[in-house]
């Protein structure tokens, strides 16, 4: 045994060998796996390391929370070894934090990504045909887009977030290769990542201690606290600014999902279909595919055990519902709300007060068994991690549909789009009238600039015009143009112009691009609107 190990102390020749035919085994497992490594490097190397293995617990363990730069490492560390998985940083937060948005499909999708954004693009505005439409869905994969945690002490859904990674990233059965395959999955892991560092520490300094439950006591985003998410129609924060840009100039999804949190006593999670009073600008074909994937999503639920969905009940949809706006681009927009823990601490809940708190006013008359709730909860404990399981549960439902479905979707969208332009070209209003000569056209130039972000259409007037503001619908003539006529006491009294339809909106400035309804730079924005006496007025008394 020339390479036999010396042994120090050993007088057995028997153990001795032994050891040495053990070590020659080590040596020749060793080499072996070098090599594998040597011929198969990248795939050994694409193994992903599990939310445990690389936090030290489960996600949504009573008392742990992985704080938002930790996730972000963790994200980080699967897209490193990933080839499912793009992220993306918009910029810093309010406090200065990154705001991330994580890209995930088959490499294949990954590969072409401009491509399927650019058709999902064209999906969205709804002015090509249904043969090209058609087309488009027939090679185009779903895009479903995942927001969460956009109320920070709303804390499970930005832990759900790193469990959503990981299975998308490491799953290899034929859901998620169907899902990877048929969709591209656009996740925020936390619309408000100041807020979820200001939770996290404020809970990590007070767990084990008499102040464990205690609320934080000041604002979890720096300016607007609980309301960011109401802040969706002036797009005021920098977080709401970089959702928009994503949504409505970037990816284009045809299916969105906003996971939130409610109070502790009532039902464990509400699913769509939302309660009267439905809005009725909201295209119908919305509303029923809002019920078909609620639908789904509700059973997946049940057929894992999960108690306590709710559905048609409690939470209205009509106004411009935070980050949810995306309705109003016939974007099916699915809001979830679970039942909330104390942060990270579970909470024991009495079937009394479920009976007291059963959303009166919401809807859900009584707590108990009716077609809106089929499984009540009895009440027990409930923790961070039953709302990572519902959530993680509720989000591979809704992907695992998307995908599914992937053409119904993007024909979908198409069909909203196409339909609603049709339908104002006949019914009207063709076009919302900014004139120039304002008093303050700074304000009314941030006003475009933020309807332009919002996705809305806006086009420059290259010529003067009349409108009739005292009517409700223009006059419209059968060439399709659209004739405006302003009406008394204005500046532009008298003006005469003519549009050519479709028009969304119209914006009577120097703008440089009229066609695109890309975002343009504010100060170019502002400059354009000062720039009133550019415009040429036709037939205006002096
Ligand atoms: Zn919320």
């Amino acid at each position: 045994m020339p390479y036999a190990p010396y042994i120090p102390g050993s007088t057995c020749p028997y153990i001795v060998t032994e050891i040495a035919l053990k070590a020659q085994f080590v040596v020749r497992i060793a080499t072996a796996v070098f090599a594998l490594l040597i011929t198969f490097g990248p795939i050994a190397a694409q193994r992903i390391p599990s939310p445990e293995e690389h936090f030290g617990f489960v996600m949504g363990t009573d008392k742990e929370l992985a704080r938002w730069d930790e996730i972000l490492e963790y994200i980080t560390r699967v897209a490193d070894v990933s080839d499912r998985i793009v992220v993306d940083t918009a910029g810093p937060t309010t406090n200065g934090h990154p705001f991330v948005s994580v890209t995930i499909s088959s490499p294949a999708n990954l590969a072409r990504l401009d491509e399927i954004r650019a058709a999902s693009r064209r999906i969205a505005e709804g002015r090509i045909t249904r043969a090209e439409a058609e087309e488009i869905a027939s090679r185009t994969p779903a895009t479903a887009f995942i927001n969460h945690n956009i109320h920070s002490t709303e804390i499970g859904s930005s832990q759900t977030s790193v469990q959503l990674v990981y299975e998308l990233a490491s799953g290899t059965d034929a859901v998620i290769q169907g899902i990877l395959d048929n969709v591209v999955t656009v996740l925020i892991p936390s619309a408000n990542p100041d807020g979820q560092v200001l939770v996290t520490d404020w809970y990590r300094k007070n767990v084990n201690t008499e102040y464990e439950r205690a609320r934080m006591p000041w604002l979890y985003h720096h300016y607007a606290g609980h309301d960011n998410n109401r802040d969706f129609f002036q797009a005021n924060l920098i977080e709401t600014r970089y959702w928009m840009e994503l949504v409505y100039h970037e990816t284009f999804p045809q299916l969105y999902l906003d996971q939130h949190q409610m109070g502790r006593s009532g039902p464990r999670m509400f699913v769509p279909p939302y309660p009267d009073p439905m809005n009725p600008d909201v295209h119908p074909l919305q509303w029923q595919q809002l019920r078909f994937i609620g639908g789904g999503m509700a059973a997946d639920l049940q057929a894992a055990g999960k108690q306590g969905v709710v559905t048609g009940s409690m939470y209205r949809i009509w106004g411009q519902e935070g980050a949810l706006t995306g309705r109003y681009h016939n974007i099916v927009a699915l809001l979830t709300e679970t039942a909330s823990a104390r942060i990270a601490s579970p909470d024991t809940v009495e079937l009394a007060a479920l009976e007291r708190g059963a959303a009166p006013g919401r809807g859900l008359g009584e707590y108990g068994f009716q077609v809106a709730f089929v499984d009540p909860w009895m009440g027990g404990e409930w923790t961070l991690g039953d709302i990572v399981d519902y959530q993680t549960i509720a989000a591979m439902s809704f992907l695992e549909q998307s995908a599914k479905f992937s053409e119904h979707y993007v024909m979908g969208r198409w069909e909203m789009a196409s339909q609603t332009i049709a339908k104002g070209s006949a019914e009207g209003p063709g076009a919302y009238v900014i004139p120039i000569d304002q008093t303050d056209p700074l304000a009314a130039a941030e006003m475009i600039d933020k309807l332009i972000l919002q996705g809305v259409e806006v086009h420059l007037a290259t010529e003067a015009f009349d409108a009739v503001p005292q009517t409700d619908v223009w006059d419209t003539p059968d060439d399709g143009t659209l004739t405006l006529t302003f009406g008394d006491g204005g500046p532009m009294q008298g003006a005469t112009a003519t549009l050519r339809r479709p028009v969304l909106l119209m914006v009577v400035a120097q703008h440089g691009d009229t066609a695109g309804s890309r975002r343009h730079a504010a100060p170019r924005l502002h400059q354009a609107a000062v720039g009133v006496g550019d415009l040429q007025r036709s037939g205006v008394a002096a």
